[in-house]
């Protein structure tokens, strides 16, 4: 699914969503961003990224259209497309399009699924010239001012050929997302989900006792988010234990000796 929204230009009737820093993170973002630099999250899923450049954005006062990467997504999904409207055809922009005419951050959410010939449009704009050609209208686009390219990806799951071109990497800033220390991400499942304090405490740690697991058969280690979404289950009247079991083994896991394992760990830790 490609997603494209746009949040409202008037952030100033809006609340900035809540992200909590946990470096130099926004520092690093606001500086890159005012030198025109195009920007690369390097981070794994459900550590913050996204919720990052939400705030960003609102804090800039600049739209933000977000894309969510995937291995069918074309250059034509990006740019745009003739498409045949009461018999006439008319050119539609897509999202990446948008993006540079209305000066917003396109923030294309996990590059690398996209496929490969996508990312040669994006040579041009991540670099100096900060221009869109669009072959199919027959011209090049230069980006408005406050226009900014913004790309994330999961490093754990680069592989050979989905890998980015280093080309397109050396043209970005790397902005490293880990997750958040104990403490930060306590507040933040606490913040989120609503959870008391102790119980946001008892799945932090749990989620590092998971991380720090070689990976036993795990494609993917428990991320913020799926705390959040235990948190959530436990606000709704479910025990610790349960809601991690929904929310943390499920979605972890297939294996049944993995589950098993992860399940004993929560019997420990909840
Ligand atoms: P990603 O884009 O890295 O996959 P998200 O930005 O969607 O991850 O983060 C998942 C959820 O975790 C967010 O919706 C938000 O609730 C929470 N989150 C993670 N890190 C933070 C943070 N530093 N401050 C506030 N919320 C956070």
């Amino acid at each position: 699914m490609n997603t494209m929204d746009s949040t409202p230009p008037d952030h100033a009737q809006t609340a900035r969503p809540y992200y909590l820093a946990c470096g130099n993170e926004e520092r690093l973002f606001k500086a890159a961003y005012r030198q025109g630099l195009s920007i690369l999250l390097k981070g794994p899923t459900g550590c913050g990224k996204t919720r990052f450049v939400e705030a960003m954005a609102h804090e800039l006062g600049r739209p933000l259209i977000t894309v969510s990467c995937h291995d069918d997504l074309t250059t034509a999904d990006l740019v745009g497309r003739y498409l045949l409207n009461d018999g006439r055809t008319t050119w539609c922009d897509g999202p990446l399009t948008k993006a540079v005419r209305d000066g917003a951050i396109c923030y294309l959410d996990e590059v690398v699924e996209a496929r490969q010939d996508t990312t040669v449009v994006l040579h041009p704009l991540a670099d100096h010239r900060r221009q869109l050609p669009i072959e199919r209208l027959g011209v090049t686009l230069d980006a408005a001012p406050g226009f900014c390219l913004v790309v994330s990806y999961n490093p754990g799951y680069q592989s050979v050929l989905k890998d980015l071109k280093d080309s397109t990497r050396q043209r970005m800033v790397a902005i490293e997302f880990g997750y958040p220390p104990a403490d930060a991400e306590e507040r933040i499942v606490a913040a989120e989900s609503g959870v008391d304090p102790k119980t946001a405490a008892d799945f932090v740690r749990l989620a590092q006792a998971i991380r720090r697991l070689e990976t036993g058969g795990l494609r993917e280690v428990a991320s913020t988010r799926v705390l959040i979404a235990a948190g959530r289950l436990v606000a709704e009247g479910l025990t610790p234990v349960e809601a991690a079991k929904a929310a943390v083994v499920g979605p972890l896991t297939d294996d049944v000796q993995v589950g098993a394992g992860l399940r004993k760990m929560i019997d420990l830790y909840l």
